[in-house]
């Protein structure tokens, strides 16, 4: 069976949101993934090619039919191989994230090489590959002496590129055939194969999908490296990385315009951002954040900011920050609870109520020509 292309609709930040702005699985696939009406789209036939979404995707949302990161991380680590190549084990090298390579360097005792000699450098597809190679290493270089290295010599024809070479002789046998109509009936079950894998997959809001949304989930590349690096020796000293330097974590602040709306701490995918039960606070949990940039999009007043560098001393002795806290006080005319800043006690929507009223009874009075 060949390799495809899975989305799963529940994971991605674009379901629990239309503020979304999320496009990396679009930019790290060059277009073969697109947004369209909101969700990404791609055609049904789909493989390997798609494999550069599921190493973008912060939060998982992306994998492949036949290849598991994870199941990967563990069996490379147990194997006498330190060689990544999609000649060896990995369908593409695109489907790792930054996080598994940093892992994976810092799990392994030996060197790790990344063979991007198959790969065009000219082509979108190296550029995604090199960069995180180069944010994984920019990322290392601050917290240990490990690096990954890079083969970028091409070796002789493995077995995966022999099968690849009759594929692709099977597809012109299966042209020249189909170029007669006897050909053309003789294949039609393949014929018909191969429109269907042009056809968009489309991913439905369904109610179990819907469900599922709501549920904060730890993607597991993050759980592989918060494992490692417990593991891992703390530096001498600490750094601090340019945010834009670091795509996968991020440290927040909270602004004086934060008007305690709640959104961004219930709709954060990982549960990084939260609140206590009154929801008289915002807490922050660096090392659960996929920079996902869900909670940015969602803040109307734009009140939640990206701290502009990021300490290193995260990834080892995590915190849990209080980026705000509220003064909650129970409403004067209705009685419910509402976060209070300053005069009156008395909640924003009996107060937009009480203005309304007002309003109808100065345009009654108006009217009976009270007043003018
Ligand atoms: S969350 Fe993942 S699947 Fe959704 S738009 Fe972003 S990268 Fe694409
Ligand atoms: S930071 Fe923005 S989204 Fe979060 S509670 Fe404050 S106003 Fe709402
Ligand atoms: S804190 Fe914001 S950027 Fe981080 S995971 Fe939650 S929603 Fe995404």
């Amino acid at each position: 069976m060949s390799t495809k292309l899975i989305f799963d609709a529940a994971k991605c930040v674009r379901s629990h949101s239309k503020m979304s702005r999320c496009r990396l699985c679009e930019h790290a696939t060059d277009k073969r993934v697109y947004i369209e009406d909101q969700l990404p789209v791609f055609t049904k036939g789909t493989g390997v090619e798609g494999a550069a979404a599921v190493g973008a995707c912060p939060v998982e949302a992306f994998s492949l039919s036949d290849f598991s990161a994870t199941e990967f991380f563990f069996s490379f680590l147990e194997s006498p191989v330190r060689l990544v190549s999609s000649k060896l084990n990995v369908p593409c090298l695109s489907v790792l994230s930054v996080e598994h390579l940093i892992a994976l360097t810092l799990a392994s005792e030996e060197p790790i090489t990344l063979d991007i000699a198959a790969y065009d450098p000219g082509t979108n597809l190296y550029e995604v590959i090199v960069s995180r190679i180069e944010e994984a290493n920019f990322v290392l270089e601050s917290i240990s002496h490990k690096r990954l290295q890079i083969n970028d010599t091409p070796s002789d024809l493995s077995k995966e590129e022999a099968d690849e070479k009759n594929d692709v002789s099977e597809r012109r046998a299966f042209l020249r055939k189909s170029a007669s109509l006897e050909g053309i009936a003789a294949h039609k079950r393949t014929f018909d194969e191969a429109v269907e894998s042009d056809e968009l997959f489309e991913s439905r809001l369904d109610t179990e999908t819907i469900a599922r949304i709501k549920q904060k989930q730890i993607p597991d590349k993050r759980k592989i490296l918060f494992s490692v690096l417990k593991h891992t020796p703390k530096p001498e000293t600490y750094e601090v990385l340019a945010e834009e330097d670091i795509s996968f974590v991020s440290q927040k602040y909270v602004d004086e315009n934060c008007t305690n709306c709640q959104i961004c701490y219930r709709i954060c995918p990982t549960g990084a951002l939260s609140s206590d039960a009154k929801f008289s606070l915002i807490s922050f949990d660096a090392m659960l954040c996929v920079k996902c940039r869900l909670c940015h999009d969602v803040c109307e007043p734009d009140a939640l900011h990206l701290q502009p560098g990021f300490e290193t001393k995260e990834f080892f002795e995590p915190t849990h920050r209080t980026l705000a806290t509220f003064t909650i006080k129970r409403c004067h005319e209705c009685g419910n609870p509402f976060t209070y800043f300053e005069g009156e006690i008395v909640c924003p929507r009996c107060k937009i109520e009480e203005e309304e009223a007002l309003f109808l009874h100065q345009n009654a009075k108006k009217m009976r020509g009270e007043i003018k």
